[in-house]
């Protein structure tokens, strides 16, 4: 076991050895995503579109669709905004998109170590009742 001196609070939490690892590994990740500054949030898909031409191969059996557009979707104030990308924007910014994913699992994997933690830490011995309403 290893200290960690706690940010907020002067007491020291102690997490397992192999915890700090794993954690100084995630780190390490997070850092260098971080450090190229190529993450953009949300996802480009590929679409293939009708027009509104009715003599248009894009109405034929079998239809031709125009396209391909590639489209970059995100939530902005919960709702979606797309962007038109070309096809040299789809090519360079696949990648901004896998960062971003990337450092959303490693955040996640943070998370479920600090979960697991928790609940394999032992209560402290006279420990103050944190329970709401315990009267
Ligand atoms: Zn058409």
């Amino acid at each position: 076991m290893t200290g960690v001196t706690g940010l907020c609070h002067p007491e020291t939490v102690r997490v397992a050895a192999s915890h700090q690892a794993q954690a100084r590994q995630i780190a390490a990740e997070l850092a260098a995503i971080a450090a190229s500054g190529m993450v953009l949030p949300g996802s480009i898909t590929c679409r293939r579109t009708h027009c509104g031409h009715p003599g248009c191969a894009c109405h034929a059996d079998p239809p031709r669709l125009h396209g391909p557009y590639w489209q970059w979707t995100r939530k902005v104030a919960a709702k979606t905004v797309g962007r038109w990308l070309s096809a040299d924007q789809n090519h360079d910014y696949q990648t901004w998109i896998s960062n971003d994913r990337r450092l959303r699992e490693l955040l996640t994997r943070l998370e479920t170590l600090g979960t697991a933690a928790f609940e394999q830490r032992k209560p402290r011995a006279a420990t103050t009742d944190t329970r709401p309403d315990s009267t």
